[in-house]
């Protein structure tokens, strides 16, 4: 699975170059890649936006006006926007697409969605690895051990502070 570093564009192992702008491909870095999702406009875009926030998938809209001059000709690019998601939750923003009809699931792809959803998988489950690492029951441990001792030494303090002042006490009255 690779990705265009400038429009974002999924792409299989088998391609070079994006097939949308013609920049060098590079593999995906990390979960949170901006990934190219879909392009719409107008109410469309806002119904898009809504449904992936429902959905709780962050998204970013990228006015492109550069890429569509023709249209800005026209008047008609301003508000013609890409939108992008994280990798991690692309495909299920593809899916909320489909749901709502902005992307007809039988348009041919330049990669392969399986691949993706397996990849999506991976990443997510590395980042649950991740969660449970950092709180792993040998560090939660280390932790309840870390409490008990700094307990014990306080009240050590406390029990030898007291016989030192009693006998301190004692001294000043000739104890
Ligand atoms: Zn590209």
């Amino acid at each position: 699975m690779k990705i265009c570093p400038r429009c974002k564009r999924l792409h299989s192992d088998t391609y070079t170059e994006c097939t949308e702008c013609g920049k060098p491909l590079r593999g995906i870095e990390s979960e949170n890649e901006e990934t190219y999702l879909i392009t719409a406009e107008g109410f469309e875009r806002e119904h898009i936006r809504a449904s992936l926030q429902d959905a709780g998938i962050p998204c970013v809209p990228r006015f492109r006006n550069d890429m569509y001059s023709s249209d800005e000709v026209t008047g008609k690019g301003t508000s013609l926007a890409e939108i992008n998601v994280p990798f991690s939750a692309f495909t299920k923003a593809y899916d909320t697409c489909v749901m709502i009809g902005a992307i007809d699931p039988e348009k041919p792809l330049t990669f392969d969605m399986d691949e993706a959803e397996k990849m999506c998988r991976e990443i997510g489950e590395k980042n649950k690895d991740k969660i449970k690492e950092e709180m792993s029951p040998s560090k939660r441990t280390t932790y309840k051990v870390l409490g008990a001792v700094l307990f014990l030494l306080l009240v050590a303090v406390v029990v030898w502070g007291t016989d030192f002042i009693t006998a301190w006490i004692k001294g000043l009255f000739g104890g």
